[in-house]
């Protein structure tokens, strides 16, 4: 950061040889938030978290981020502090400051958010590169979001749980040639690869039962009557990385290694209409 708040706008220095990284998300109450279910604290960390993730999706490093708060008159002092106190815990874990923004009166609270980050040229991960036979990795867990959420809505008790930006797993993957997509799951897994994959007539063969999940989901769902599938395939906001990897190497136990967390295998890269032949081992989900 060259110029910081204060001025018309910000100035970022990227270093030399690096291209820069621009993603932006809206938080809108009501839609991504409600008052009543988190802490505010909570709600600017995940709205921090949310963008950093489009980020580490794209192996770059956070340079900073703005915000544009709109709030209705009434919304207290108290929780505004609290929302930006819970976005700089963020932005100080991952190095990224806030170096702008700008409020504005509206009917409901959103928080807007825009990062910028920088990747080495020519070198940001992508979503485009996966080709049928590739193996799909995930990060992490799934479906911990997904279900703090449905706690939430079952039992009325706050949502606690908050997800990391996979920033350094991002840049390693970045450095492996046989990575040849990546994004980061904010819709559920199963949107998500649609993301990754329809677009270039593919789809995803994923093996349910190897999704990773949290220790006790199932009974944890169980006592919510929720089908952990679905919780698993479609909750949204874990924030981890889906990719594709060509060939036998790098192995399961070598990509743990190097990115220093879990990594799962879920399953393959299919053209799009093989996923609905009989080709694919029964217990396979298709779309
Ligand atoms: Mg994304």
């Amino acid at each position: 950061m060259v110029i910081g708040i204060g001025d018309d706008a910000a100035v970022l220095r990227p270093r030399a040889g690096e291209d820069v990284v621009v993603s932006t998300d809206a938080m809108v109450e009501g839609v991504h938030f409600r008052f009543e279910n988190q802490s505010c604290r909570n709600i600017g960390r995940r709205a921090l978290v949310a963008n950093l993730s489009d980020l580490a999706a794209m192996a770059a490093r956070p340079l900073g981020f703005t915000l544009a708060l709109a709030a209705p008159a009434e919304l207290s002092l108290r929780r505004v502090d609290d929302l930006l106190a819970g976005l700089l815990i963020e932005a100080a874990e991952y190095a990224c400051p806030l170096v702008g923004g700008n409020v504005s009166a509206a009917r409901e609270t959103s928080l807007t958010l825009t990062v910028i980050g920088a990747v080495a040229r020519g070198r940001a991960l992508t979503r485009g590169g996966a080709r049928a036979g590739d193996r799909l990795c995930v990060t992490g867990r799934l479906g911990a979001a997904a279900l703090a959420l449905a706690k939430t809505a079952r039992t009325g008790a706050r949502i606690r749980q908050l997800p990391t930006p996979r920033l350094h797993a991002g840049a390693v993957l970045a450095r492996i040639s046989a990575v040849t997509a990546c994004i980061d799951i904010s819709d559920g897994l199963l949107a998500d690869a649609g993301h990754l994959l329809a677009s270039r007539g593919l789809a995803a063969s994923i093996d349910r039962a190897a999704v990773p999940r949290p220790a006790r989901f199932a009974a944890a769902c169980a006592r919510l009557a929720i089908d952990p599938d679905r919780l698993l395939l479609e909750g949204g906001e874990d924030y981890e990385l889906l990719f594709a990897v060509r060939g036998a190497t790098p192995s399961i136990s070598t990509l743990r290694r190097r990115l220093g967390i879990e990594v799962s295998e879920i399953g393959r890269v299919v053209p799009a209409g093989a996923a609905a032949g009989d080709s694919v081992a029964p217990g396979w989900r298709h779309f």
